[in-house]
């Protein structure tokens, strides 16, 4: 389902023109959809009716709190990367008791404010984050419940920035050391042994390498199962794609399949970790057109938004689908352009060689923008980050203004 629909040439989310959006709060401007959002949780919802699951929504993908607050209400938990989204999940009305805390470098402090949230369980992914855990319940009295993030050493083949579960990965304690760690966890007082855990990357479009990374998991089960060591739950991490541009993506239930059919008939929670794929393709940039550059190699769109604002093409060479919005302009010849932003990189891209009919002032979408895009921006370049606008139904909600420079400088100081 596309999020943009179109009325009579004019392109709508859900009940709102995308126009009435730029013009009411500006550009550069994040759009999402609630009904978006909810048809993608339900999807999860759906394929996992049949079993006791838990879907843990992976703040880092996108952590505006109205975002955090739908899924919350929808009832999901949370994945956690860091204190601070521990906050948020709790200013957001979602539930400690739901919330995983995953991470390969998790402060004592961070360590010691989710034990006081109560949350559900700290995916440990190192011997010595072990020790330190268990530490930290001590001094206050406390057991942490645990699970260890094992890499089961499968390649997900995706980006290597965002694969996760290889041998040469910093994430997790490698397969074969996981048994004796847990029997290591077992044996120490301030520690409970709440589950296992793995995420092998993301933007996984085939489900192979999840299922056989599931399968690994189960054997460790087993025989962790004959020593002894029983586990609540199974926590299989996120990581399925969306379709960005021409990727064959398989719908939630048919991704989920052979996951479930590996887990067949056991009854420990399963928890599933989804991140952009509850978000990615309920949001979009808005950005308007700056500038043409016409020039005898190549042409430029110099727009509004910028690397700063959505990093994805510069850091991963991401593709994002990029369509005018609004069918004005017919007499313009379509060009080939370079979506570029103003910042002074020659990395600074949102898509190459683009075919548009532009006109200076026209507003363009970038589209699949909910997840990692507002969450990895910045300020560089002094660029206050940009507004985000919840679409819900005939309404739209601001749920983030735009930052202005004042408050950008507020936090600074000259030396005396
Ligand atoms: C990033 C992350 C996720 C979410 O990944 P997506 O690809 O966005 O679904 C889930 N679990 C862990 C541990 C992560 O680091």
């Amino acid at each position: 389902m596309s999020l943009i629909t179109n009325l009579n040439g004019e392109p709508y989310v859900e009940g709102i023109a995308l126009h009435a959006i730029a013009d009411r709060f500006g550009t550069p401007c994040y759009v999402y959809s609630r009904a978006a959002l909810t048809a993608a949780f339900d999807a999860y919802r759906a394929a996992l009716a049949t079993r006791n699951a838990r879907i843990c929504y992976a703040v880092k993908a996108n952590s505006n709190l109205a975002i955090l607050n739908i899924f919350a209400r929808l009832g999901a938990g949370f994945d956690i990367v860091s204190g601070g989204e521990l906050a948020r999940v709790i200013a957001a009305g979602g539930d400690p008791a739901k919330v995983i805390f995953s991470g390969v470098g998790k402060s004592r402090a961070e360590m010691r404010q989710a034990l006081e949230a109560g949350i559900h369980c700290f995916n440990v992914e190192s011997a010595s984050e072990i020790d330190q855990l268990n530490a930290v319940a001590s001094a206050m009295g406390m057991r942490a419940p645990i699970a260890l993030r094992v890499n089961p050493n499968v390649d997900p083949k995706t980006h290597p920035y965002i694969s996760t579960g290889l041998k040469t990965s910093k994430f997790g304690v490698a397969f074969d050391t996981a048994r004796e760690l847990y029997h290591r966890a077992h044996a120490l007082p301030h520690l409970v042994i709440r589950g296992i855990a793995c995420h092998i990357g993301s933007q996984l479009l085939d489900p192979q390498p999840a299922a056989d990374a599931a399968g690994k998991v189960l054997e460790l089960v087993s025989s962790l199962a004959a020593d002894g060591i029983v586990f609540e739950h199974i926590d299989l991490g996120g990581g399925m794609g969306i379709r960005y541009h021409d990727e064959h993506v398989l719908a939630t239930a048919d991704y989920l399949a052979p996951l479930l059919a590996r887990l067949a008939g056991r009854e420990e929670m399963l928890c599933v970790e989804p991140g952009r794929s509850l978000v990615g393709n309920a949001g979009l940039l808005l950005t308007r057109v700056e500038v043409l550059k016409h020039g005898e190699e190549k042409n430029f769109a110099v727009v509004d938004a910028a690397m700063n604002d959505l990093a994805r093409p510069a850091l991963y060479d991401a593709w994002h689908d990029i369509v005018k919005v609004g069918s004005g302009g017919t007499a313009i010849t379509p060009q080939h352009y370079e979506i570029v932003g103003p910042i002074c990189e020659s990395g600074d891209f949102l898509g190459h060689d683009r075919e548009l009919a532009l006109a200076e002032g026209d507003l363009l979408a970038i589209l699949s923008a909910g997840a990692y895009g507002m969450a990895m921006s910045s300020n560089y370049n002094t660029r206050p980050r940009a507004a985000e606008v919840m679409v819900d139904g005939d309404h739209m909600h601001l749920i983030r203004r735009r930052e202005t420079v004042a408050e950008l400088l507020a936090l600074e100081s000259l030396l005396p």
